[in-house]
């Protein structure tokens, strides 16, 4: 009886190991108790990779809001007719 419990309690370890393992490296879900890979101070959560690493911030966001800029800048020359030209 207790050899069987044991083996069960083991069993059930395993199990845990390896949908962790599944989680983490194959369905590649981050575990958001680790740290930023770029800053390393804050959880690496989807909110802080894309609005609050600072790290991140000086590169990559400003050249998403670049990015973002030029595309409206365009649509609004584009409505006001001062551009006839609608390539990016
Ligand atoms: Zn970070």
């Amino acid at each position: 009886m207790l050899i069987t419990t044991v083996v069960i309690i083991i069993i059930i370890i395993i199990i845990i190991i390896i949908i962790i393992i599944i989680k983490k490296n194959i369905l590649k879900q981050p575990n958001t108790e680790e740290l930023c890979r770029r800053c390393g101070k804050e959880s690496e959560t989807i909110q802080h990779i894309t609005a609050a690493c600072e790290q991140i911030a000086p590169t990559e966001y400003v050249r998403r809001h670049g990015g973002l800029a030029r595309i409206i800048h365009q649509k609004l020359a584009e409505a006001a007719e001062l551009i006839d030209d609608k390539s990016p």
